[in-house]
Protein backbone atom coordinates (compact mmCIF):
# COMPACT_ATOMS: atom_id res chain seq x y z
CA UNK A 1 0.00 0.00 0.00
CA UNK A 2 1.42 3.12 -1.19
CA UNK A 3 0.40 6.93 0.65
CA UNK A 4 0.24 10.02 -1.11
CA UNK A 5 -0.61 13.36 0.40
CA UNK A 6 -2.76 16.37 -1.22
CA UNK A 7 -2.60 19.71 -0.08
CA UNK A 8 -5.73 21.15 -0.36
CA UNK A 9 -7.84 24.59 1.10
CA UNK A 10 -5.88 26.59 3.29
CA UNK A 11 -3.94 23.94 4.96
CA UNK A 12 -5.14 20.97 4.66
CA UNK A 13 -4.23 17.18 3.48
CA UNK A 14 -6.42 14.37 1.86
CA UNK A 15 -4.35 11.21 2.44
CA UNK A 16 -5.05 8.38 -0.47
CA UNK A 17 -3.65 5.32 -0.45
CA UNK A 18 -2.98 3.52 -3.40
CA UNK A 19 -3.64 -0.72 -3.56
CA UNK A 20 -0.72 -0.89 -6.53
CA UNK A 21 -1.69 -3.87 -7.95
CA UNK A 22 -5.71 -3.69 -8.52
CA UNK A 23 -5.06 -0.18 -9.06
CA UNK A 24 -7.52 1.06 -6.50
CA UNK A 25 -7.67 3.67 -4.10
CA UNK A 26 -9.04 4.58 -0.82
CA UNK A 27 -9.18 8.16 -0.02
CA UNK A 28 -9.01 9.61 3.80
CA UNK A 29 -11.27 12.98 4.72
CA UNK A 30 -11.41 14.26 1.28
CA UNK A 31 -12.32 18.03 2.01
CA UNK A 32 -12.97 18.72 -1.53
CA UNK A 33 -13.39 16.30 -4.61
CA UNK A 34 -11.69 17.58 -7.44
CA UNK A 35 -8.04 17.13 -6.41
CA UNK A 36 -9.21 13.46 -5.63
CA UNK A 37 -10.61 13.22 -8.99
CA UNK A 38 -7.61 14.94 -10.92
CA UNK A 39 -5.36 12.06 -9.06
CA UNK A 40 -6.74 9.25 -9.88
CA UNK A 41 -7.68 9.88 -13.02
CA UNK A 42 -4.17 10.92 -13.84
CA UNK A 43 -2.81 7.87 -11.99
CA UNK A 44 -5.66 5.83 -13.65
CA UNK A 45 -7.06 4.59 -10.20
CA UNK A 46 -10.38 4.01 -9.21
CA UNK A 47 -12.27 5.22 -5.95
CA UNK A 48 -13.13 1.89 -3.56
CA UNK A 49 -13.07 3.56 -0.20
CA UNK A 50 -13.73 6.73 1.58
CA UNK A 51 -12.48 6.56 5.43
CA UNK A 52 -13.77 9.54 7.26
CA UNK A 53 -12.73 10.83 10.41
CA UNK A 54 -15.22 13.29 11.89
CA UNK A 55 -17.78 15.30 10.49
CA UNK A 56 -16.39 18.29 10.01
CA UNK A 57 -16.92 19.91 6.58
CA UNK A 58 -13.22 20.42 5.85
CA UNK A 59 -13.17 16.45 6.50
CA UNK A 60 -16.05 15.37 4.01
CA UNK A 61 -16.67 17.87 1.81
CA UNK A 62 -16.20 16.12 -1.21
CA UNK A 63 -17.96 12.60 -0.18
CA UNK A 64 -20.60 13.46 -2.27
CA UNK A 65 -19.49 14.28 -5.63
CA UNK A 66 -16.64 11.62 -5.36
CA UNK A 67 -19.53 9.27 -4.64
CA UNK A 68 -21.50 10.14 -7.53
CA UNK A 69 -18.33 10.18 -10.04
CA UNK A 70 -17.11 6.82 -8.81
CA UNK A 71 -19.91 4.18 -8.39
CA UNK A 72 -19.96 1.87 -5.56
CA UNK A 73 -17.58 3.22 -2.99
CA UNK A 74 -18.05 2.87 -0.05
CA UNK A 75 -18.33 5.47 2.75
CA UNK A 76 -16.65 4.51 6.17
CA UNK A 77 -16.87 6.99 9.41
CA UNK A 78 -17.73 6.41 12.99
CA UNK A 79 -21.24 5.19 14.73
CA UNK A 80 -21.59 8.32 16.45
CA UNK A 81 -21.47 10.63 13.27
CA UNK A 82 -24.58 8.96 12.15
CA UNK A 83 -26.69 11.15 10.09
CA UNK A 84 -23.93 14.06 9.90
CA UNK A 85 -21.46 12.37 7.28
CA UNK A 86 -23.10 12.36 3.44
CA UNK A 87 -23.45 8.78 1.90
CA UNK A 88 -21.80 6.89 4.99
CA UNK A 89 -23.01 3.10 5.11
CA UNK A 90 -20.38 1.87 7.30
CA UNK A 91 -20.87 3.07 10.95
CA UNK A 92 -17.76 2.07 13.04
CA UNK A 93 -16.57 2.01 16.56
CA UNK A 94 -13.82 1.24 18.68
CA UNK A 95 -12.35 -2.16 18.35
CA UNK A 96 -13.32 -3.09 14.38
CA UNK A 97 -11.28 -3.15 11.78
CA UNK A 98 -11.47 -2.05 7.77
CA UNK A 99 -9.19 -3.67 4.98
CA UNK A 100 -7.31 -2.45 2.33
CA UNK A 101 -4.72 -3.11 -0.44
CA UNK A 102 -4.86 -6.62 1.77
CA UNK A 103 -3.65 -4.62 4.84
CA UNK A 104 -5.94 -4.11 8.02
CA UNK A 105 -6.60 -1.22 10.09
CA UNK A 106 -7.46 -0.90 13.77
CA UNK A 107 -10.19 2.02 14.43
CA UNK A 108 -9.94 3.53 17.67
CA UNK A 109 -12.96 5.72 19.37
CA UNK A 110 -10.94 9.02 20.04
CA UNK A 111 -13.60 11.26 21.00
CA UNK A 112 -12.58 15.13 22.29
CA UNK A 113 -12.24 17.53 19.07
CA UNK A 114 -16.01 15.78 17.82
CA UNK A 115 -17.83 12.75 20.05
CA UNK A 116 -18.12 11.25 16.95
CA UNK A 117 -14.40 11.34 15.98
CA UNK A 118 -12.38 8.05 15.20
CA UNK A 119 -8.92 6.93 13.54
CA UNK A 120 -7.68 4.29 11.25
CA UNK A 121 -4.02 2.65 12.46
CA UNK A 122 -2.59 0.22 9.44
CA UNK A 123 -0.17 -1.88 11.40
CA UNK A 124 1.17 -3.07 8.06
CA UNK A 125 2.67 -6.29 7.34
CA UNK A 126 5.76 -4.93 6.04
CA UNK A 127 6.39 -3.80 9.91
CA UNK A 128 5.27 0.45 9.10
CA UNK A 129 2.70 1.32 11.47
CA UNK A 130 0.36 4.78 10.23
CA UNK A 131 -2.28 6.20 11.83
CA UNK A 132 -4.95 8.42 10.44
CA UNK A 133 -5.78 10.82 13.11
CA UNK A 134 -7.85 13.85 11.51
CA UNK A 135 -7.97 16.34 13.90
CA UNK A 136 -7.01 14.68 17.15
CA UNK A 137 -3.11 15.30 17.40
CA UNK A 138 -1.37 17.78 15.46
CA UNK A 139 2.38 18.12 14.99
CA UNK A 140 2.70 20.17 17.75
CA UNK A 141 -0.80 20.45 18.89
CA UNK A 142 -3.60 18.51 19.35
CA UNK A 143 -7.30 19.30 18.28
CA UNK A 144 -9.38 22.29 19.45
CA UNK A 145 -11.98 20.35 22.17
CA UNK A 146 -15.72 21.25 20.35
CA UNK A 147 -18.25 18.72 21.50
CA UNK A 148 -16.05 16.76 23.83
CA UNK A 149 -14.77 17.23 27.71
CA UNK A 150 -10.85 18.16 28.41
CA UNK A 151 -11.09 14.74 30.25
CA UNK A 152 -12.17 12.88 26.71
CA UNK A 153 -9.55 14.06 25.24
CA UNK A 154 -6.65 13.65 28.04
CA UNK A 155 -8.58 9.57 28.06
CA UNK A 156 -8.31 9.61 24.00
CA UNK A 157 -4.78 10.96 23.80
CA UNK A 158 -3.56 8.77 26.75
CA UNK A 159 -4.99 5.85 24.90
CA UNK A 160 -2.75 6.38 21.74
CA UNK A 161 0.22 7.36 23.44
CA UNK A 162 -0.50 3.91 25.60
CA UNK A 163 -1.31 1.71 22.30
CA UNK A 164 0.56 2.79 18.98
CA UNK A 165 4.52 2.06 18.45
CA UNK A 166 7.02 4.44 18.53
CA UNK A 167 7.54 3.93 14.96
CA UNK A 168 4.21 5.40 14.34
CA UNK A 169 4.01 7.76 11.43
CA UNK A 170 1.06 10.29 12.42
CA UNK A 171 -1.14 11.76 9.14
CA UNK A 172 -2.67 15.11 10.82
CA UNK A 173 -5.33 16.39 8.17
CA UNK A 174 -3.42 20.03 8.96
CA UNK A 175 -0.20 21.90 8.25
CA UNK A 176 0.07 23.73 11.52
CA UNK A 177 3.35 22.40 12.74
CA UNK A 178 5.00 26.13 12.49
CA UNK A 179 2.09 27.83 13.94
CA UNK A 180 1.98 25.63 16.36
CA UNK A 181 5.87 25.06 17.66
CA UNK A 182 6.06 28.88 17.66
CA UNK A 183 3.39 28.86 19.96
CA UNK A 184 4.92 26.49 22.61
CA UNK A 185 8.18 28.17 22.20
CA UNK A 186 6.05 30.89 24.14
CA UNK A 187 5.36 28.92 26.70
CA UNK A 188 8.55 26.65 26.80
CA UNK A 189 11.37 29.39 25.97
CA UNK A 190 14.28 27.13 27.39
CA UNK A 191 13.12 24.09 25.69
CA UNK A 192 16.02 23.21 23.26
CA UNK A 193 14.43 20.69 21.56
CA UNK A 194 11.01 22.91 20.42
CA UNK A 195 13.98 25.24 19.35
CA UNK A 196 15.83 22.38 17.29
CA UNK A 197 12.21 21.40 16.19
CA UNK A 198 11.35 24.72 14.95
CA UNK A 199 14.39 25.03 12.92
CA UNK A 200 13.90 21.73 11.28
CA UNK A 201 10.37 22.86 10.14
CA UNK A 202 11.58 26.15 8.76
CA UNK A 203 13.87 24.22 6.28
CA UNK A 204 11.05 22.06 5.22
CA UNK A 205 8.54 25.34 4.94
CA UNK A 206 11.08 27.52 2.89
CA UNK A 207 10.80 24.54 0.37
CA UNK A 208 6.99 24.47 0.42
CA UNK A 209 7.09 20.86 1.96
CA UNK A 210 4.84 19.23 4.07
CA UNK A 211 5.77 18.36 7.79
CA UNK A 212 3.49 15.23 7.65
CA UNK A 213 3.35 12.57 8.48
CA UNK A 214 5.66 13.00 11.85
CA UNK A 215 6.36 10.66 14.03
CA UNK A 216 4.74 9.81 17.66
CA UNK A 217 7.82 9.34 19.21
CA UNK A 218 8.95 12.36 17.97
CA UNK A 219 5.87 13.88 18.91
CA UNK A 220 6.24 12.73 22.59
CA UNK A 221 9.51 13.73 23.12
CA UNK A 222 8.64 17.23 22.29
CA UNK A 223 4.67 18.25 22.09
CA UNK A 224 4.09 19.94 25.24
CA UNK A 225 0.31 18.40 24.89
CA UNK A 226 1.08 15.33 24.83
CA UNK A 227 3.90 15.70 27.58
CA UNK A 228 1.73 16.13 30.82
CA UNK A 229 3.94 14.28 33.20
CA UNK A 230 7.24 16.01 32.03
CA UNK A 231 7.98 17.70 35.44
CA UNK A 232 9.39 20.86 33.83
CA UNK A 233 6.26 21.73 32.13
CA UNK A 234 4.53 20.88 35.36
CA UNK A 235 6.51 23.13 37.08
CA UNK A 236 5.62 26.19 34.37
CA UNK A 237 2.73 25.69 34.44
CA UNK A 238 2.32 24.97 38.98
CA UNK A 239 0.26 21.79 38.59
CA UNK A 240 0.54 18.79 40.11
CA UNK A 241 -1.26 15.93 38.11
CA UNK A 242 -1.37 14.64 34.13
CA UNK A 243 -4.87 15.70 33.85
CA UNK A 244 -4.25 19.07 35.33
CA UNK A 245 -1.36 19.61 32.86
CA UNK A 246 -3.12 18.68 29.68
CA UNK A 247 -6.10 21.36 30.78
CA UNK A 248 -3.76 23.74 31.42
CA UNK A 249 -1.26 24.01 28.17
CA UNK A 250 -5.03 23.37 26.20
CA UNK A 251 -5.78 26.70 27.52
CA UNK A 252 -2.50 28.23 26.66
CA UNK A 253 -3.38 27.08 23.63
CA UNK A 254 -6.84 28.07 23.61
CA UNK A 255 -5.46 32.21 23.46
CA UNK A 256 -2.20 31.78 22.27
CA UNK A 257 0.33 34.63 22.40
CA UNK A 258 0.28 36.24 18.97
CA UNK A 259 3.59 35.04 16.60
CA UNK A 260 4.87 35.82 13.45
CA UNK A 261 4.68 33.30 10.81
CA UNK A 262 6.79 33.89 8.42
CA UNK A 263 5.59 31.89 5.94
ZN1 LIG B 1 -12.26 19.02 12.79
Amino acid sequence: MKIELLPVLNDNYIFILIDELKLEAAVIDPAEAKPVIDFLETNNLKLKHIFNTHHHSDHIGGNIKLCDFYKNVNVYAGEKDSGRIGKQDFFLKHGDTVNFADEIANIYYVPGHTLGHICYHFLMKNGESHLFIGDTIFSGGCGKIFEGTFEQMFSSLSFLRDTVPENTFIWCAHEYTLENYLILECLEPHNINIKDKIQNILSLREKNLPTIPCLISEELKINSLLRWDDPSLRNILSTKNSLETFIAVRKFRDNPPKVKIPF
